[in-house]
C-alpha cells in the first residue's frame, strides 16, 4: 500500500507540566483512563457541572446515525447555568468581564451586572414579537452587548447566528436569509485601527435583501450618524429600559442554540446547527480541564471575535458556565502600538491567554521586544487555535510569552466539533512543540489510510472522530444531505475532519492542514504545514504559506510565499542569498523532495477573516490562474501585490 502522507518532520523536543500546575491541576492522567472504561458515564459525569431543570433519560441516542441526540429528555436553561446560578450561589460581584475599548475605554461588569442587561435584553426581545425557535442575527463588535445578545436568545431559547461584523453587506444577507432570521442585532459601529467602523450602515445595505427581518436593535456604541428607519430601535431606548426581572424557561437537550457559519478557508461557509445540553456540557467541561481554570483566581482572557465558534465557546458559553473573569478586548492588537496585547495583559493580570498562530506570527515579526516591555509574569497556561502551529511559533510563544515555563496546549477543534477536541491537558501532558498530542478524554480520534484503516504509528493520513460526542453539530441547517455528504461519506461510520495529521513514533498527533492542500510531489503526498513548519524554523522567518504547482517533471512542484522577521534586509542580492538559503534549509530538515522550486518573499500572506492562510487563492497565482472566490478574504490588495510579486519574480529553478 502506498503512503498517503508523508511523514518529514522530526521534532524531538518536549515540555513536561511545572510541578505545581501538575499537583493543582483540574484534570489529572486518570480521566483518560475513566473515559475510556466507560465514555458515556464519563460525558454524563461532566453534564453534572451544570444545573439542570429535568434529568436526562438516556445519555446518548445514537439509533440514527449521524443524527445524534445527547442527553435524550433532559431540559436546561444554557444562560440560567452562564449567570443565573452563580449569583444565586453569592457570585453576583465577581467580574465576569474587564472589557476595554479599543480606544481606552473600560467597562466593569459582574454576574448580577450580566445577569441583568440578558434579563432586559430577553424581556426586551420577547416583546418584539421573538419566540423560542425564532432565529436572530447577531453583527456587533466586540462589545459586552455581544455576550449580552447571545445570552438573551439562549435565554428565550431563540437560535442566534453571529455574523462576524467584518464580513460585508452579502456576506451578511446572504447569512440572514439562509437562517431566515427575524431580528438583526447590530451597533452604530465598532472601533478598528484607531477609527470607528460602520456597521448600521452594512446591516441597512443587507437586510434591503431580507424580508424576514421585522426589527434591526441598534447599540449605540461609537456615535456617528446613522440613516434610521421604520424597523430600527435602538438598544438603549428597549432593552435598557425593559425590565431586569426574566424567569428562565428550560429547554430540551436538543433545542437549537445557535447556528454558525464556518469561517470558509475552503468554500461556501456552511450553516452549523449546535444544540442545547452536550453543546454546554462539552464546552465547559473542556474550558474546565484545557485550560485548568480556577474561577476564583484566574483571568482569562481568549482574543478571538464572537463571531468565530472560539468567541462562542471560549468567550460567552465555557467561561460563563464555569464562573470565569476574563478579559474582552474591542480592537486590533497593533492600536494604538504593537504591544497593545501585551499592554492588556499586565494591566488586568491575565494568567490563561488563549490566541491563534496567525497572532503569534504577527508577534515574531513584529519582534521580541514589543512583549518584552510589559509584564506578563501572570500567565501560567496558554493556548491556541485555529491553524496548526509550527513549532518555532510555539517555541516563540513559550519563551517570549510564557516567560520559558508556561504550559502551551495546541487545541484541535472545528465549528463543527462545537468544542477542543484535541488538545494537551496542561498539568498531565509532556506537549511537544506542533503537536496537538492526544484526543481529550471521552473523545475518539484517529487517523486512517484512503481505506479508513487506521494507519500505524509514524504513519499519516486522514484525520476522523470514531464516536459521537456531546458538542458535535447536529447538522447543516436546512441541508441534512449536505451534513451526511460532506462529513460523513467519505469513511463508512466515521466523521471526517477535513483535516490530514500524522501519528508520530509515541501515537501522539500532529495536524498537517486541509487534505486539500496536499502536494503531491514525484508521487509523495506531501503536507504545506511540514514544510511550512521547516520554513519558520529558519531564523529569518515569520511565516510561510506552501502550495504545489502543477510542474511538467514532479507533477506538483512546491512553491512558498515567506514572510521575513522584521529585521531581516530582503534588497536585492541579500533577498536572492536568503531565498537560497531557505530552499537549502527546507532540503536539509526535511530532505531533498520537500525542497521549494520556488520561493518568494512576500510582506502579507491572503487570510481569512479570522486569519487563516488561504492556500488555494496562492495556488491560483502560482499557477497563473485568475483568482478564485476572494470574498472570505480580509484584505483584497494582499493578493495584487502577490501576483504582481510572481509575474516579476525571475524563476529561481535549478
Ligand atoms: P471552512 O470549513 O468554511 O473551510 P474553516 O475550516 O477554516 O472554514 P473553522 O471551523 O473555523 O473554519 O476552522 C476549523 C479548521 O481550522 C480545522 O478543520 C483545521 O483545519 C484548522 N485548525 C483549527 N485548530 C487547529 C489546530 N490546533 N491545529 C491545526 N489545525 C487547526
Ligand atoms: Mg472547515
Amino acid at each position: 500500500m502506498s503512503e498517503t502522507l508523508a511523514n518529514l518532520l522530526q521534532e524531538n523536543r518536549r515540555f513536561e507540566p511545572p510541578a505545581a500546575l501538575a499537583d493543582a491541576a483540574n484534570v489529572k492522567a486518570d480521566a483518560y483512563e475513566e473515559a475510556s472504561a466507560d465514555r458515556l458515564a464519563f460525558w454524563a459525569k461532566q453534564a453534572q457541572r451544570l444545573d439542570w431543570a429535568r434529568e436526562w433519560d438516556q445519555v446518548l441516542d445514537w439509533s440514527n446515525p449521524p443524527f445524534a441526540k445527547w442527553f435524550v429528555g433532559g431540559e436546561l436553561n444554557v444562560a440560567y447555568n452562564c449567570l443565573d446560578r452563580h449569583v444565586a450561589a453569592g457570585k453576583g460581584d465577581k467580574v465576569a468581564i474587564h472589557w476595554e475599548g479599543e480606544p481606552g475605554d473600560t467597562r466593569t461588569l459582574t454576574y448580577a451586572d450580566l445577569h441583568a442587561l440578558t434579563c432586559q435584553a430577553a424581556n426586551a426581545l420577547t416583546e418584539l414579537g421573538v419566540r423560542a425557535g425564532d432565529r436572530v442575527a447577531i453583527y456587533l463588535p466586540m462589545i459586552p452587548e455581544a455576550a449580552v445578545a447571545m445570552l438573551a436568545c439562549a435565554r428565550i431559547g431563540a437560535t442566534h447566528s453571529v455574523v462576524f461584523g467584518g464580513f460585508s453587506a452579502d456576506a451578511l444577507s446572504g447569512r440572514i436569509q439562509d437562517a431566515s432570521a427575524k431580528v438583526v442585532i447590530t451597533a452604530d459601529g465598532g472601533y478598528r485601527r484607531g477609527k470607528p467602523s460602520g456597521l448600521k450602515t452594512i446591516v441597512d445595505e443587507a437586510v434591503a435583501q431580507c424580508p424576514t427581518i421585522e426589527h434591526v436593535l441598534v447599540v449605540r456604541r461609537t456615535g456617528q450618524d446613522v440613516a434610521w428607519g421604520e424597523r430600527d430601535l435602538w438598544w438603549h431606548e428597549t432593552v435598557e429600559t425593559a425590565s431586569t426581572e426574566h424567569e428562565a424557561q428550560p429547554f430540551d437537550a436538543e433545542h437549537p442554540l445557535f447556528i454558525l457559519y464556518t469561517s470558509g478557508t475552503t468554500a461556501k461557509p456552511k450553516g452549523i446547527l449546535h444544540t442545547t445540553g452536550g453543546y454546554l456540557t462539552q464546552a465547559s467541561y473542556t474550558h474546565h480541564a484545557v485550560f485548568d481554570l480556577k474561577p476564583e483566581t484566574d483571568v482569562y482572557w481568549c482574543t478571538a471575535d464572537i463571531g468565530w465558534v472560539t468567541g462562542h465557546s471560549y468567550i460567552v458559553y465555557g467561561p460563563l458556565s464555569n464562573g470565569a473573569t476574563q478579559v474582552m478586548y474591542e480592537g486590533t492588537p497593533d492600536t494604538p502600538h504593537k504591544g497593545r496585547f501585551w499592554d492588556i495583559v499586565d494591566k488586568y493580570g491575565v494568567t490563561i491567554l488563549y490566541t491563534a498562530p496567525t497572532l503569534i506570527r504577527t508577534m515574531m515579526k513584529w519582534g521580541d521586544e514589543f512583549p518584552a516591555a510589559a509584564n506578563l509574569s501572570s500567565l501560567r497556561v496558554l493556548g491556541s487555535v485555529g491553524e496548526p502551529i509550527n513549532p518555532e511559533a510555539w517555541m516563540w510563544y513559550r519563551k517570549n510569552i510564557g516567560h520559558d515555563n508556561t504550559p502551551v496546549v495546541d487545541t484541535w477543534w472545528q465549528t463543527e466539533t462545537g468544542a477542543i477536541m484535541i488538545s494537551p491537558l496542561p498539568g498531565v501532558t509532556a506537549a511537544k512543540p506542533g503537536s496537538a498530542m492526544r484526543p481529550l478524554p471521552g473523545i475518539s480520534a484517529d487517523v486512517v489510510d484512503d481505506e479508513g484503516n487506521s494507519v500505524p504509528n509514524g504513519g499519516g493520513g486522514f484525520l476522523v472522530l470514531r464516536e459521537p460526542w456531546p458538542s458535535m453539530l447536529r447538522t447543516i441547517w436546512g441541508d441534512d444531505q449536505r451534513f451526511v455528504d460532506t462529513y460523513w461519506s467519505r469513511f463508512q461510520g466515521m466523521y471526517f475532519a477535513g483535516d490530514g495529521a500524522k501519528k508520530d513514533d509515541d501515537g501522539d498527533l500532529w495536524l498537517l492542514g486541509r487534505v486539500d492542500d496536499v502536494m503531491l510531489v514525484s508521487g509523495h503526498n506531501i503536507s504545506t504545514t511540514e514544510v511550512e513548519s521547516a520554513l519558520v524554523s529558519h531564523p529569518s522567518v515569520a511565516e510561510a504559506a506552501v502550495v504545489g504547482a502543477t510542474d511538467p517533471t514532479t507533477g506538483q512542484a512546491i512553491v512558498a510565499f515567506t514572510i521575513p522577521r522584521g529585521s531581516v534586509d530582503t534588497e536585492g542580492e541579500a533577498g536572492e542569498a536568503l531565498i537560497k538559503e531557505l530552499r537549502d534549509h527546507v532540503a536539509k530538515t526535511l530532505g531533498p523532495i520537500a525542497k521549494p522550486r520556488q520561493i518568494m518573499l512576500v510582506a502579507e500572506l491572503p487570510k481569512t477573516r479570522s486569519g487563516k492562510i488561504m492556500r488555494r487563492l496562492l495556488r491560483d497565482v502560482a499557477e497563473h490562474r485568475s483568482l478564485g472566490d476572494v470574498t472570505t478574504l480580509q484584505d483584497s490588495t494582499v493578493m495584487d501585490l502577490i501576483s504582481d510579486g510572481m509575474k516579476s519574480a525571475k524563476s529561481d529553478d535549478e
